[in-house]
């Protein structure tokens, strides 16, 4: 299969001609083609996106209008859904399960911002003078860059498109080179649903050249970003040359803390899942265990019971629990982790290298991996390992608890389970992290805000500030009585 990518309404290939193959991680093979696009490509769609914007007919169509044709692609989201997810699968090795909750995400987030679209109406001050009228409205920013990851391809891309369409902006949007092809496939339910052309461009290609284009171009008014903290370094030091706008979306290295008095049976089952998802793959992974030292060898026992038993697989088996990594490179980075964790005298309780059998031989596997008795002081409970790595650290007071999650440079997300609730509500409100989690893991929702404290972002998205991160706010003010002031002359 070859994909072309998406400018000016229309499907092309990259001017250099040069193509990427598209690979599935769990066997190698090539499951298509796209274009390899270059910073001449980025310059021809950000001319486009340009050209929409200041033509104005996607920034003037009254909000309503704009509104049902992204409720529109939320309706071919769903229509689509099962071909997406599998592509999904197909494209990042994560199970079918978990691409077919993304795809009813997706469509969810469409929807809220179909509903957002003309919800903010102004507001109108009382000025303090006499005869005049003032309000402040917001308009859209203008053109968007957007870049987004692999892990979570197409969710990513929502959180962007979504607000972005729904504010009144056109786009130029680069998906990660690993994964573009549900953004890819998107883009065409965009078509079909009549979103006028030049407003949501689509250029697959390198980072270096089409990320870096985007960051860097005078002709674009905001740039989103998701993925890791230096290329978002990157990414704001080439944004300042024409002060553009900057949303990013970095990474976490995110605490699950564990308190003695909360539910054993659910608590290990949550520790599970708040690591072992997407095989680690995920910013808010709850990466670092953080247990009551009362608690601990119990707690510790059953969790490695349980890790032993995770079913490894093709992302497509209905049986599997967890896929490969997403790609070789992505491997390597993992299994640099390993070692590492082995050298600062981490104690390796399970796993630490990749599954033997002949069905693991083609995919990039890695086992899930437990390393107790760890510290702040070490890198891999420092470092967003962003694979299926569980580090261990013990507490003995509500403080010292607090003191160890907030240990970090990142402050994405992290959690806290006790059934003592004015403990779970102190404990939530010291900890630096844009969101807490009391007696859960994992659940964001489009009406929620979504970002980090710390290092691990600028700017929220979802929720009612996702969208207003699209917008300008204009104060218009008018005199209604104008008499000449008399100071000069
Ligand atoms: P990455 O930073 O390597 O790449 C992300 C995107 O940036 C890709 O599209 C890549 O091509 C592009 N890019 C690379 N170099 C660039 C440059 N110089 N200029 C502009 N763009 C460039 O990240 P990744 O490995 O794709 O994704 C994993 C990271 O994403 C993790 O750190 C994870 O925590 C983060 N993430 C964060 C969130 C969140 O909501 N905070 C969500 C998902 C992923």
């Amino acid at each position: 299969m070859h994909k072309q990518m998406f400018i000016n309404g229309e499907w092309v290939e990259a001017v250099s001609g040069r193509t990427r193959e598209v690979i599935n991680p769990y066997n190698q093979e090539v499951i298509a083609t796209v274009p390899e696009a270059d910073a001449e490509d980025t310059k021809q769609a950000i001319k486009a996106a340009r050209k929409a914007f200041d033509e104005g007919s996607w920034a003037n169509m009254p909000a309503t209008e704009r509104g049902k044709l992204v409720g529109q692609v939320a309706d071919k989201i769903e229509e689509h859904k099962e071909e997406l997810a599998r592509l999904e699968t197909l494209d990042t090795g994560k199970t079918l399960i978990e691409s077919q909750a993304d795809m009813d995400d997706i469509a969810g987030v469409f929807r809220y911002y179909a509903g957002l679209a003309d919800k903010d109406g102004g507001e109108s001050i009382d000025p303090p003078m006499e005869n005049a009228v003032s309000k402040v409205v917001r308009e859209p920013v203008g053109v968007c860059g957007m870049i987004t990851p692999w892990n979570y391809p197409l969710l990513q891309a929502s959180w962007k498109l979504a607000p972005a369409l729904a504010a009144g902006c056109t786009m130029v949007l680069k998906p990660s080179e690993v994964t573009p092809l549900t953004t890819l496939k998107v883009a065409e339910l965009m078509e079909e649903v009549g979103i006028p052309a030049g407003v949501v461009n689509i250029v697959t290609g390198p980072g270096s050249q089409v990320g870096a284009e985007l960051s860097e171009s005078h002709e674009v008014d905001l740039i989103s970003f998701t993925g890791g903290i230096e290329t978002g370094r990157k990414i704001m030091t080439a944004a300042t040359g024409n002060m553009k706008k900057i949303a990013l979306e970095l990474g976490g290295k995110n605490p699950n803390i564990v308190f003695a008095d909360g539910d054993f049976e659910t608590t290990v089952d949550y520790a599970l899942n708040a690591v072992y998802f997407h095989a680690g793959q995920v910013c808010s992974a709850g990466a670092r265990l953080i247990i009551e030292e009362s608690l601990h060898e119990r707690f510790v026992e059953e969790l490695v019971k349980r890790v032993a038993n995770i079913k490894l697989g093709n992302g497509m088996d209905e049986d599997t629990q967890m896929g490969p990594l997403t790609s070789a490179d992505h491997r390597a980075k993992v299994e640099n982790y390993f070692k590492v964790g082995m050298e600062e005298g981490a104690k390796l309780l399970i796993g630490g290298k990749r599954p033997e059998g002949a069905q693991f031989e083609n995919g990039f596997f890695v086992e899930p991996t437990v390393f107790d008795g760890c510290n702040t002081e070490m890198r891999i409970v420092q470092e967003e390992t962003f694979g299926p790595i569980l580090t261990i650290e013990t507490f003995k007071t509500e403080e010292e608890a607090v003191r160890i999650a907030n240990d970090s440079v990142y402050g994405l997300a992290g959690a806290v389970w006790t059934n003592d609730m004015n403990r779970a509500q102190r404990v939530s409100k010291q900890l630096r992290m844009g969101t807490v989690w009391i007696n859960d893991f994992h659940p964001y929702f489009p009406q929620a805000p979504w970002g980090g404290y710390k290092q691990s972002g600028i700017g929220r998205e979802l929720g009612k500030t996702g969208f207003e991160e699209y917008t300008e706010q204009k104060h218009i003010f008018q005199n209604l009585d104008p008499q000449p002031m008399k100071w000069f002359g």
